[in-house]
């Protein structure tokens, strides 16, 4: 039996992924495609240990304290957990994944601390990391959500003000977030991703705009 498929849908914090997930998940259930749904960090499973000292700032309040190599090797170890205990026979036997974040969360976070220079080797150890060592599925596919930081800052603040909940010690830093986004284009180019511009002429587009041109995307994979 061949493996099935990973679709990974990522962007950077107040780019409206949570909704666009949401959206394709409820599209491919209304299409009577079957498929398994992941989100990543597991925050609620034990594995997300040393991510949650990281982000509630256990290691220092700047992100910067936490090198991005020792970063990432908490977040590789949450999806190993995942993928052995939640996801594989679904996935072995040939099942549709479709996940909100993986390990290119990690190329957009970690990859900032890298000095430029030095970027393509770090996204290089990453994936060779998590998928040629650690045995990870490499996804089929990654659409990145790209939104220009001013219009994302907006998105957040909505996001608290609905949820009642506080930016993280990444969520707060402006300056971070810019050079974030910078390298989420970086490692799209990188990689390869398929990137889908969530803003157009200055403002946020709608989002059953951005919804379908997801949906094409996700659409053309599956049918290959
Ligand atoms: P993320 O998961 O990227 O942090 P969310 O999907 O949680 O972002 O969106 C943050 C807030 O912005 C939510 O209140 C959501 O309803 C709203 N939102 C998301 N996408 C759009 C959009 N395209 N236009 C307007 N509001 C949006």
């Amino acid at each position: 039996m061949p493996n099935g498929k990973l679709l990974v849908l990522d962007g950077l914090d107040g780019s409206g992924k949570s909704t666009q997930f949401e959206l394709l998940a409820k599209r491919l259930e209304a299409e009577q495609i079957g498929f398994q749904r992941l989100r990543f960090p597991q925050y609620e499973e034990p594995s997300s240990a040393l991510i949650r000292m990281y982000l509630g700032g256990a290691f220092g309040d700047d992100p910067e304290a936490v090198n991005a190599y020792a970063a990432s090797t908490f977040y590789a170890v949450d999806r190993y957990a995942s993928y052995q205990c939640v996801w594989k026979d679904y996935y072995q036997g040939g099942g549709l994944v479709v996940s909100d974040r993986y390990t290119t969360s990690n190329a957009v976070h970690q990859g900032s601390k890298v000095p430029e220079g030095e970027r393509a080797e770090f996204f290089h150890w990453l994936y060779d990391l998590e998928y040629d060592r650690m045995g990870l599925p490499r996804p089929d596919l990654v659409v990145l959500l790209d939104m220009p930081v001013e219009l994302s800052e907006q998105l957040m603040r909505k996001r608290e003000q609905s949820t009642g909940t506080h930016a993280d010690i990444h969520e707060r830093d402006e300056d971070y977030l810019k050079k974030c986004r910078d390298v989420a284009l970086h490692a799209a180019a990188y990689y390869g991703w398929r990137t889908v511009s969530c803003a157009k002429d200055g403002a946020i587009r709608g989002v059953e705009d951005i919804h379908e041109e997801v949906y094409a995307i996700v659409k053309s994979c599956l049918e290959d």
